[in-house]
């Protein structure tokens, strides 16, 4: 009976009133996901209050504040002997007090002198700033409304972790639709009562009236965290006891083929402990009759993809075909690039499926695959769109695996005889926790780095010293150094993230004429070119400024340099990602934390978490051990993906208790929904 509203979660955000397709690819980029499930499970992260002042003479930088404006003049903005110079709305609050509103990248007046009319009083709101020139400034106000309709701004708003081309409004406004359109199927359709409750939940958290109802522990928190909680364990006890009774058995292919001592001959250099030791395992699970559900975690740089290869040949030697599923279409590619001339030498057939395959050249690639002529099939979810078949699918590789939900991962394996499954994931679990995260997998772990890695060194400095820091690497740079230079997501607006990047671009470009810039407000092709050209090796290119757009696994041997602007305000996950695009030549590589002045004890602490070690797994643990409750970051910065409602730190006892729970119980309907709505459970419904 509750089917009603899961068919409603399914629905494609394009289709939320005033959303459409690039918004809707936009939350797919920060939710993971593009359904209105998505959007429900993310949590907003605080609650701003929205203080009405009559003045601003009290105020203080970085205040948001709600106040009546008397406009009084406009001045135009646009582009001056090359400066860009903002749109300004000067006006007075009730004390006569100036204050400005500015935009930035509009050049044109009409639209603003419409919403703010000279003469005229408005109510607005949002972030205050103070300079030497105008005093009191407002940059893109979140709210304008005439004196009627004060109302209209809230007294408490919800700040969700958002991305590039989202503001908090377009959040609210996608908010108000969906529990809009849940409260008219609630009042025509009948639906369980725990499903109720659970809606209930979600509603207080996306409606929050305080900080309290967004805290771990707070009532609808905790609920909705036990709902996952609880989901996850029963899905991870189903999967342990249908591997045990062995209800889904694995083929036993026989060897046709000896290819796997090829591969070790024409690797280019020694295999580490660590990677043999994963490959062993494998092979030991290709021997069993359940079929292999394996994780393999590594640091970034460790060399997971020689593992999965080495995976994929042997399973090319009973004449079975691999697939290796990435999240992007430029990580495919450039796994293509690098595992073709590989698959040449062995004699098997490689290929690579991207949504980019259209017409004549997908269908003959179909064909392959059909054939059982392809052996590894390189891609993204265009692998398993539903006219892709395979003759033996035998292995399944999971590149970066939190972002293939259980829909997708169900997908691949309907489309293989009870296939192997692979993988990869480079988020570093701390071991305190694999356990009850991941109970129905194995895990290997590669903790070893391959040889001649040099130590990147990481250090920590002030913004202040910006300049500094760029005399310093100036040589380097004229000397062939590449470097990456990247700027912060700024929380709540997408034009204040692409000025950060766009001024250090500015900046940049003076001194090295050759920067690049990448943001996420860039048309897609235009991003992949801009990256294309920084790694090629015959580039001018060596500055690439950009925002966190630059994507995980994304290899530039060259690049030596990793410069972090406003390091405190990413999660030591994050850093540690980012710090890996770099230390992956054979030259001695920087990795340059560069802090703001607001940075508290405890980020400089973080920070230098950073500068002491390179270990991933001692990275987790101390992210683990440090994270304040306080400090909610959002989950792609945090890097910690797997829960949207549970706290590590603060909901242990919820683990246990769900954990016992849900050892022997068969599942109802509403913990399979719940199954469902936490995409858990691997083999769910097998
Ligand atoms: P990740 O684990 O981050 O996916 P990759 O598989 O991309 O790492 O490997 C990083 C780089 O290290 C690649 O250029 C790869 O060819 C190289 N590499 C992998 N294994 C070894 C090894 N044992 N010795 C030297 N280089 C290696
Ligand atoms: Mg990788």
């Amino acid at each position: 009976m509750d089917k009603e509203i899961l068919d409603f979660f399914n629905t494609d955000l394009q289709y939320i009133h005033g959303v459409g397709p690039v918004l809707a690819s936009k939350f797919n980029d920060v939710l993971g996901g593009r359904r209105v499930l998505d959007f429900l499970l993310h949590a907003p992260s605080y609650v701003r209050p929205r203080e009405i002042l009559d003045s601003v003479t009290n105020a203080q930088t970085g205040d948001t504040i709600t106040i009546s404006l008397l406009i009084k003049s406009h001045k135009r903005g646009g582009v001056f002997r090359g400066r860009r110079r903002p749109t300004q709305i000067v006006c007075a609050d009730k004390f006569a007090a100036p204050v400005t509103i500015q935009f930035f990248n509009v050049n044109y007046l009409d639209y603003w002198t419409e919403k703010l009319p000279i003469g005229q009083w408005r109510i607005v709101s949002g972030k205050l700033d103070f300079s030497h020139n105008t005093g009191a400034i407002i940059n893109h106000p979140e709210f304008i409304e005439t004196p009627e309709n004060a109302h209209k701004i809230p007294k408490h708003q919800a700040i969700y972790p958002s991305g590039e081309g989202l503001t908090q409004k377009t959040f609210s406004n996608v908010r108000d639709q969906i529990f809009n359109t849940i409260h008219e199927r609630i009042a025509t359709k009948q639906f369980s009562d725990r499903m109720l409750e659970f809606i209930d939940a979600l509603e207080h958290v996306h409606y929050p009236m305080s900080n309290d109802d967004l805290a771990p522990n707070g009532t609808y928190m905790a609920k909705l965290a036990y709902c996952e909680l609880f989901a996850h364990q029963t899905a991870i006890a189903i999967n342990r006891r249908a591997r045990k009774e062995q209800k889904n058995q694995r083929p036993i292919r026989a060897k046709k083929y000896d290819l796997i001592d090829r591969f070790y001959s024409i690797l280019p250099f020694e295999l580490t402990g660590a990677q043999q030791r994963t490959i062993d395992e494998i092979f030991a699970d290709f021997q069993k009759p359940v079929p292999m559900m394996r994780l393999v975690q590594g640091d970034v740089g460790s060399g997971k993809t020689m593992v999965a290869m080495a995976a994929a040949i042997k399973m090319a030697e009973s004449g079975a075909q691999s697939v290796l599923l990435a999240p992007t279409d430029t990580l495919a590619q450039q796994h293509f690039a690098k595992l073709a001339p590989m698959c040449e030498k062995l004699g098997l057939v490689c290929d690579v499926l991207t949504g980019r395959d259209k017409g004549a050249q997908r269908r003959e690639k179909l064909i392959s695959l059909r054939s059982g002529r392809t052996k590894l099939a390189i891609g993204t979810h265009a692998l398993f769109s539903e006219d892709v078949e395979y003759k033996d699918l035998g292995l399944v590789i999971i590149d970066e695996q939190h972002r293939f939900g259980v829909a997708q991962r169900t997908a691949m394996r309907e489309k293989g005889n009870n296939p192997d499954m692979l993988a990869l994931s480079a988020t570093p679990i701390p071991r305190t926790l694999s356990m009850t995260i991941y109970g129905d997998m194995d895990v290997s772990i590669i903790n070893e780095k391959p040889a001649g890695r040099i130590p990147i060194k990481t250090s920590k400095i002030s913004v202040m010293r910006t300049n500094a820091l760029i005399d310093r690497i100036a040589p380097q740079i004229e000397n062939g150094a590449k470097v990456f230079w990247v700027c912060p997501l700024v929380e709540e607006s997408e034009i204040s993230d692409m000025t950060a990047a766009q001024s250090r671009f500015d900046e940049l470009k003076k001194r090295f004429p050759h920067t690049g810039l990448c943001h996420g407000q860039m048309d897609k092709k235009e991003r992949d070119k801009v990256m294309a050209e920084f790694a090629d090796k015959n580039s001018e290119m060596r500055v690439l400024v950009s925002t966190t757009v630059i994507e995980v696994g994304i290899d530039v041997p060259s690049a030596t340099i990793m410069v972090i602007e406003n390091a405190e305000r990413f999660g030591l996950a994050a850093l540690h990602q980012l710090r890996g695009r770099v230390g992956r030549g054979s030259l001695q590589s920087y990795c340059i934390l560069l802090y703001g002045n607001n940075i508290t004890p405890d980020g400089l602490k973080r920070l230098d978490v950073l500068c002491e070690t390179e270990d991933g797994f001692a990275i987790a643990e101390q992210d683990l051990m440090m994270r304040g409750v306080g400090e909610l970051l959002g989950t792609k910065q945090s890097g910690w993906i797997q829960y949207h409602f549970v706290d590590y730190r603060e909901h242990r006892d919820l683990f246990r208790l769900a954990s016992s729970a849900a050892r022997d119980s068969e599942p109802d309907t509403m913990t399979r929904d719940l199954m469902y709505i936490f995409d858990c459970g691997v083999n769910v419904g097998a």
